[in-house]
């Protein structure tokens, strides 16, 4: 009895050398057998944090190809290895058993959702963003100066757009007339 009560973590902790317990006093065989989870990961890949315009760095850590655990990177000048709570739940965004991974559609008047291949949804877009754009199309202003534009359509970019898909969406846009191109990202 005596050698089990010794054996608890406050007894060693209040009667041998580690008084505040973070050292030897808090050790047990199932700490003992405990081993960082990271430790196990094949490889580790270096990313950004997909949800605001800070971008701060992640690493990901991989194993068999599935996402393990997703961490600050301190290697990031943005973030220094820091995530924010939203940031460090990221790894709910791959993994979490619940997540959207479906295109999903509720039809004009529709009360329910329902699923759609990425090839329909995609064509359902370009014919609407076609159709759009040639029902409010401007060509010229009352005055006949060419105006060449569709007020129909715009644009707003995510935060975690990078300066070459920006690139990319101006130049998309802007073939087609829209002139509203925006970006949430204010930095
Ligand atoms: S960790 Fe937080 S602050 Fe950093 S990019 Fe993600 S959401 Fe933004």
């Amino acid at each position: 009895m005596r050698q089990w009560i010794g054996s608890w973590p406050v007894v060693r902790q209040v009667t041998g050398p580690d008084r505040t317990a973070r050292g030897d006093a808090a050790r047990s065989p199932r700490s003992d057998a405990l081993h960082p989870r990271l430790a196990d990961a094949d490889r580790v890949v270096q990313s950004i944090c997909p949800y605001c315009a800070v971008g701060c760095g992640q690493r990901v850590f991989v194993k068999d190809e599935q996402v393990t655990q997703i961490e600050g990177d301190p290697d990031s000048p943005i973030s220094l290895g820091k995530l924010c709570p939203k940031g460090a739940a990221s790894k709910q965004l791959v993994t979490r058993p619940d997540r959207l991974t479906k295109v999903r559609y509720r039809r004009p008047g529709g009360t329910e959702w329902e699923d759609l291949d990425l090839d329909t949804a995609m064509q359902m877009i370009a014919d609407r963003v076609l159709d759009t754009r040639r029902r409010t199309w401007q060509d010229t202003d009352e005055d006949g100066q060419p105006l060449r534009r569709t007020m129909g359509i715009a644009h707003l970019g995510g935060a975690t757009l990078d300066n070459e898909e920006n690139y990319l969406i101006k130049k998309l846009y802007t073939a087609l007339g829209a002139i509203q191109v925006e970006n949430q990202a204010r930095l």
